[in-house]
């Protein structure tokens, strides 16, 4: 394609609070913590940031509280050049937040408020749908209400749109009503949740994304983290390989993989290499601390792929 592919995310954006301790207070202690750290979350956002980097031109579908973290969120997202006309802001609700608290072991405890992203509602889709309807691709996530995820899967499915989604976190759902998603793309936790088998080989990776095509879905993809992904269709299945890296922080791999993938495909790639390329952009966030920090730009990944590829 000769102009830039469209992506559009109806989802998630949060702000993580990240304050690292030597130890987790005591109920109804106070102590000193050794560092703070304000990020940009939520998977919907990244995906979104994902995806502009690897060059899309990229619609936020959201909302927000009428808080500090709000306008900091839209002016993050401005930052990338993603388009936050539809990133409303609400009253009377926090933005999505989640405290996280780290013990100088490593161990972390970690509070999700999902505020105004609970109230991402059918209507809010209404109100985008001239937008969304010119988009290549529409990716979803399941930190919005479900009504929403189902709704956006039936719009996106009436215009011809594809819509990829990440049922993540996981939830129990009912497969069946989530068929008119083009791809359905858990990792391995979630694909487990959502199906009840375990997920921990290749084969079992294999044996699952075969119960859930039973259930109705087109396409399967599972993350596999170190061992790369598989991809699998009532036409067969195939495991494509993952790229060695030398990994230090796999926060938000998942989302580097969805958004760049929503990006390789609407791009009109082979669904193959949509895949191979997908899975070393996610490779390459596993080298760098953080989420939205840590995704590459297009042309860092252009020349790990034409150094890798062959
Ligand atoms: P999540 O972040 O949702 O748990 P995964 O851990 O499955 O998702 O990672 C998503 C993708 O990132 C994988 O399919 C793989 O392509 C890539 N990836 C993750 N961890 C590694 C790793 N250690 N080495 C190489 N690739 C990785």
């Amino acid at each position: 394609m000769t102009r830039s592919p469209k992506v559009a995310v109806v989802g998630s954006a949060n702000v993580d609070l990240t304050t690292f301790s030597d130890a987790f207070p005591r109920p109804g202690e106070t102590i000193f913590g050794q560092k703070f750290d304000l990020g940009f979350g939520g998977k919907g956002a990244n995906q979104a940031v994902a995806a502009r980097l690897c060059g899309a031109e990229v619609m936020m579908v959201a909302r927000v509280g009428n808080d500090l973290f709000g306008s900091a969120t839209i002016k993050n997202f401005d930052s990338y050049g993603i388009d936050t006309r539809h990133v409303r802001i609400l009253d009377g609700v926090s933005s999505g937040v989640a405290p996280i608290f780290v013990e100088s072991n490593g161990q972390n405890r970690i509070i999700v408020v999902k505020g105004a992203n609970d109230l991402l509602k059918p209507a809010d889709v209404d109100a985008a749908a001239d937008d969304l309807r010119a988009v290549d691709t529409i990716v979803l996530q399941f930190e919005i209400p479900i009504e929403t995820v189902h709704y956006t899967l039936r719009f996106a499915r009436s215009h011809g749109i594809r819509c990829i989604l990440n049922p993540a976190p996981a939830q129990p759902v009912s497969v069946s009503e989530l068929s008119a998603a083009d791809y359905f793309i858990p990792n391995e936790s979630e694909a487990e949740t959502i199906t009840g088998m375990r997920v921990q080989s290749a084969d079992d990776a294999l044996r699952c994304a075969v119960s859930l095509l039973r259930q109705g879905l087109r396409t399967v993809i599972l993350t596999l983290g170190e061992k790369g992904s598989l991809i699998a269709t009532n036409a067969g299945s195939e495991l494509i390989p993952p790229f060695a890296v030398n990994a230090k922080d796999t926060t938000g791999a998942g989302d580097a993989f969805i958004g760049s993938l929503s990006v390789f495909l609407a791009e009109g790639l082979p669904e193959k290499e949509a895949l191979r390329r997908a899975n070393l952009y996610a490779a390459l966030s596993t080298t760098r601390v953080g989420t939205q920090k840590s995704f590459s730009s297009r042309s860092e990944f252009e020349s790990e792929w034409r150094a890798r590829s062959n």
